[in-house]
């Protein structure tokens, strides 16, 4: 349907993608979800940065056949990872997340240590903000960050939870409360911290309904500590870093949601003109192909919002102008998903429910967390209604 927002080079990156996948992440799925097979993830992302298709985000890293390469064919890449797996597309979703601060605000040797191996597939990223008291609200952090003058080093103690890649990644962004005699939004800083890194451990991994095969849990950190260089951006400006940052991570998003809400369509349509009841195809009653047509103009809208959104960071805009369009494509993507993943089982009734039958039954528990990741969707209305009722801001 967005043709019609596509180059002839954008189209034939898509076509090329979509065979990519097929040969590398499609064969691996079944391992990814039945299996939880941790291997099967890692081979599939090192195959996409060895073609180059995590580097699209950083056009002056890229080295391929696109003329203006950006966020466009990033959020191409999850939406087709997505479509086929959504498991392993918060895998390398949460990956460039973590690049994306890398590359905009490390210094350069740090970036040069960590952002060549997440870009080349040989490494894994982390970013870690939410803990027990600070999710939606994030000025609730409790972890500190504090600088420790005499060593010339960042202090890391707190817990997270909810940590995707916690565990297997190689590199984390960690974000804390570095100045307390200020607003919460004043005195955060980022900072990066290596795995292996003394006084970071594991306690527990999460157990989710759906995205099987993803790896979330959570992060303590015991006067852990890292070299001064490895702090991202400017001291107390952390909360800048994670604006910038969640933007892109929720245009990401809308990729995601886009690719599970086609997933769940193409299963729904297909049995809507193959399944008869009642001496007719089952997509010939009114109270199927109104679901169908639900599904497939949600569908096209979060089509067109999510490559709007991306469009908009790829000519330039940032921060707070670009939290709306972010939030908008995030919104309407992964609702879209939840949408047509319910509507999908119901149209397949007992077959929905089975893994007998296909995947509409994994599709439907791994939709299920894309309107909670990345901020929900109750804080992506706020951050909609506070952009269009600036005169009175919308308070939580
Ligand atoms: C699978 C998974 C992967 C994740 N990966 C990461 C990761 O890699 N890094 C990371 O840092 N975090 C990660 N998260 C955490 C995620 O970002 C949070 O779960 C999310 O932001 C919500 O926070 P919470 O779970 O603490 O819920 P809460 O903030 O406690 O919210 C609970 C409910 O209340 C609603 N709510 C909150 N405040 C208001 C209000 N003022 N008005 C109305 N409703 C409100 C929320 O919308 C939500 O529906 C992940 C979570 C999951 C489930």
């Amino acid at each position: 349907m967005r043709d019609f927002l596509l180059t002839d080079s954008d189209k034939t990156f898509r076509a090329e993608l979509r065979d990519f996948l097929a040969r590398e992440l499609l064969p691996r799925a079944p391992a990814i979800e039945n299996d939880d097979d941790w291997t099967a993830v890692t081979r599939a992302i090192r195959a996409l940065g060895e073609a180059g298709y995590l580097r699209l985000m950083f056009p002056d890293l890229y080295r391929g056949p696109l003329e203006h390469p950006g966020l466009t064919h990033a959020t191409m890449v999850s939406e087709e990872a997505a479509y086929l797996n959504y498991a392993f597309e918060t895998t390398i979703a949460t990956a460039l997340s973590c690049a994306y601060p890398l590359y905009r605000y490390a210094q350069p040797e740090v970036r040069e240590c960590f952002l060549p191996g997440i870009l080349g597939g040989r490494k894994i990223g982390a970013i870690a903000v939410t803990e027990p008291d600070a999710g939606s609200d994030t000025s609730g952090m409790k972890t500190r960050v504090e600088f420790d003058a005499a060593r010339d080093e960042w202090v890391v103690n707190g817990f997270k939870r909810y940590i995707s890649n916690a565990s297997v990644a190689d590199v984390y962004v960690v974000y804390g409360t570095s100045n307390t005699d200020v607003a919460a939004n004043k005195g955060m800083s980022a900072v990066v911290v290596p795995a292996g890194s003394q006084g970071m451990s594991f306690p527990r991994r999460y157990s989710f309904m759906g995205r099987r095969g993803s790896v979330v849990g959570e992060v303590e950190f015991r006067d852990c500590r890292v070299p001064a260089n490895h702090l991202l951006g400017e001291r107390d400006a952390g909360m800048r870093i994670m604006v910038s940052m969640f933007n892109f991570e929720r245009i990401i998003l809308g990729g995601s949601g886009l690719g599970v809400a086609r997933s769940a369509f193409e299963i729904a349509r297909q049995h809507a003109q193959t399944r008869e009841v009642f001496g007719e195809k089952l997509g010939a009653k009114q109270l199927t192909w109104s679901k169908i047509a639900d599904m497939s103009w949600r569908i096209d809208a979060a089509e067109l919002l999510t490559y709007r959104a991306a469009r908009l960071y790829d000519q330039g805009m940032k921060g707070r102008d670009l939290a709306k369009p972010a939030a908008m494509a995030k919104l309407v993507a992964t609702e879209t998903a939840t949408l047509c993943a319910d509507a999908t089982v119901q149209i397949l009734g007992g077959d929905g429910l089975t893994k007998e039958y296909g995947r509409a039954e994994q599709i439907y528990r791994d939709a299920r967390s894309l309107p909670i990741v990345g901020g929900t969707s109750e804080m992506a209305r706020y951050l909609i209604a506070s952009a269009d009722l600036p005169d009175i801001k919308p308070d939580l």
